[in-house]
């Protein structure tokens, strides 16, 4: 007769995590075998719960952040945490003791049956990251299209049930002018109930000076070099007018969300652009004008009684800190170091393209007295337009570098299921190592690797040849976009010439990808790569056309749709369009 604990308490009137936390312990715990188990509300501090009848009387060891402490009783455990989410991890925790195993595809999941609960040690676990999050741009939702909207919002409830049972708690929004709303709301509750902070915001300079006050008051938009003021990029900064607009919509933004933790105030994504040029404003550099922005909505928040913290971003013309200004103590900065060479972690001395970043986000971190958020691209599929990089080493280098330097916050741009299918080794060890100093790639790969059975030595030896081979040619931003400049051009084109040639070894090394349905996507993904980059070779000589990248995008046609997910279908093949379109049209040297 199996024996399993039958009760679980939980504080009175408990926080919404808490109570969730106690359901997923009953659901796990029943399909394990324990039959029904009770959940009831005691008189307990408001971050614990306990499993089985007996409460450890003494006080838990201390833990930090989203920690959690883990103390086995002689008939169940008793969970404590510093946050209410604290409570969830430390229930996650609990079950893996237990033997469950949590996947980053949920179909992968597994719950073993038991007679009794084993035996588990004393836990303690605190985070070493404060912010462990994911961000997307809204538009890929597809929210104008229910049917699309409709598949997006199924996959997204498996990947918040994974972000919080691998310990991530925040999920940013990101909104463009083109945009309508600043959330998906339909997924508000999921993460409420597991505490995942969420955060608005992005490109929103120029909504927050609506663009229909141009023909009334062309004063408060930005003036060109060339003197004339438009109604494209961002505002004039000296225009007392227009910094109380953006305080008013700032504030009645956060009015109308109250549940955003954080305000993303970014310019229009534009390279060297959208910033004033009048007479005012001249002398103000693109991050003085940025951080002047900033400081007025995180001010005008805080008067009107709604505190948050404000992120102004680094990226592009605002990399470097070439600043004036002072920040105020809402503002944090948001260091986005979209061009960077991925072949090399940031601080690699190896890399002459990453120099400039690290000494950029150094001086931040010592202006900002370590108040940064690192916004990565460890999963950004329109940067590496699809292909699949893995990137286990370089990402655990470089949260360990960010980590010394003070960093604790850190974000990781995704796009659901595509993300999820290309990218599969950078979520697991991102997740692992804003938890912990130890993650391990070849640990990653091998978890990773578990989804195909017997296949899985071969899967996790072809994530690790793919890396070092993709990690030779993303070293200059958008895969789609070579260096024009000549002597780049020219060190790039043995590394891709390499790459493809060792790209074809891994294709007919992998085992039964054409029979196999486990690996025919692994299989397409590597051929997908070595289309993508024979094309990227062409057209470093000027030869590529639309057709060279088509036969690419052809191999991922007969890819499970499922995989590919709603951006892989709808949004790669626009992404390729818009590179296609401006193939062979003159571009300046990079
Ligand atoms: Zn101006
Ligand atoms: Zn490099």
């Amino acid at each position: 007769v199996a024996s399993f604990p039958k009760d679980i308490a939980i504080p009175t009137s408990p926080a919404e995590p808490v109570r969730f936390a106690a359901t997923e312990l009953a659901t796990y715990l029943r399909r394990m075998g324990a039959g029904e188990v009770r959940i009831s509300e005691r008189q307990l501090p408001a971050h614990w719960l306990v499993l089985g009848g007996t409460v450890t009387p003494d006080s838990p060891p201390s833990t930090s952040l989203d920690g959690f402490c883990i103390r086995p009783t002689s008939d169940g455990a008793v969970i404590t945490a510093e946050s209410t989410r604290g409570v969830l991890y430390g229930v996650y925790r609990l079950l893996q003791q237990y033997g469950c195993r949590w996947a980053l595809h949920r179909m992968d999941e597994r719950v073993p049956v038991l007679a009794s609960l084993p035996p588990v040690p004393v836990t303690i676990s605190s985070p070493r990251f404060e912010v462990r999050g994911y961000s997307a741009d809204i538009m890929t939702w597809h929210y104008g299209d229910s049917h699309l909207l409709a598949e997006h919002l199924r996959d997204d409830g498996d990947f918040i049930d994974w972000m919080a049972k691998s310990g991530a708690n925040v999920f940013q929004w990101i909104r463009h002018p083109i945009d309508t709303q600043f959330a998906i709301p339909e997924l508000l509750p999921e993460l409420r109930r597991r505490g995942i902070d969420v955060e608005y915001g992005g490109h929103v300079i120029p909504i927050l000076v609506p663009r229909d006050l141009f023909p009334d008051d062309p004063t408060l938009f930005p003036e060109s070099a060339a003197g004339v003021r438009t109604a494209l990029g961002n505002v004039c900064v000296s225009n007392p007018r227009g910094l109380v607009l953006v305080a008013e919509n700032a504030v009645a933004c956060v009015r109308e969300h109250p549940e955003l933790t954080a305000l993303h105030v970014w310019g229009a994504d534009l390279w060297g652009g959208g910033w004033c040029r009048c007479t005012s404003c001249r002398t103000l550099t693109a991050q003085d004008q940025s951080l002047r922005l900033c400081n007025v909505v995180g001010r005008a928040l805080g008067d009107a009684g709604m505190p948050r913290r404000v992120c102004y971003l680094a990226y592009h013309d605002t990399l470097e800190p070439d600043l004036q200004e002072r920040a105020d103590e809402s503002v944090v900065i948001e260091f986005a170091p979209r061009e960077r060479c991925y072949g090399h972690s940031l601080n690699d001395q190896a890399c002459a393209t990453n120099r400039r970043y690290r000494d950029a986000l150094e001086r931040y971190a010592d202006l900002f007295g370590g108040r940064v958020r690192i916004f990565e691209y460890y999963a950004d599929a329109i940067l590496f337009c699809g292909c699949a990089v893995p990137l286990c080493d370089v990402i655990a280098a470089d949260l360990d570098f960010y980590h010394s330097l003070g960093v604790r916050e850190i974000t990781n741009l995704q796009f659901g299921s595509f993300s999820l299918w290309a990218y599969p080794v950078n979520f697991l060890l991102f997740a692992a190592a804003t938890w912990r100093p130890d993650a391990h790639s070849d640990r990653v790969r091998e978890q990773y690797g578990e989804r195909f059975g017997a296949l899985q030595p071969a899967v996790a030896d072809c994530l690790g040849r793919l890396e070092r081979i993709m990690r030779g040619v993303v070293t200059y931003g958008d895969i789609r976009r070579p260096p024009k400049n000549a002597e780049r051009a020219a060190a790039l084109r043995p590394s891709l010439d390499n790459a493809i040639a060792d790209l074809m070894t891994l294709s007919s090394a992998l085992p039964h990808a054409a029979t196999d349905r486990r690996v025919s996507g692994l299989g397409a993904l590597v051929e997908y790569n070595r289309r993508v980059l024979q094309a990227v070779r062409l057209q470093l000589d000027g030869r590529a056309s639309a057709s060279d990248y088509e036969a690419a995008l052809e191999i991922l046609r007969n890819v499970n749709p499922g995989l590919l997910g709603v951006w892989g279908r709808e949004d790669l093949p626009r992404i390729h369009a818009y590179h296609s379109a401006a193939l062979g049209s003159p571009r300046g040297a990079q």
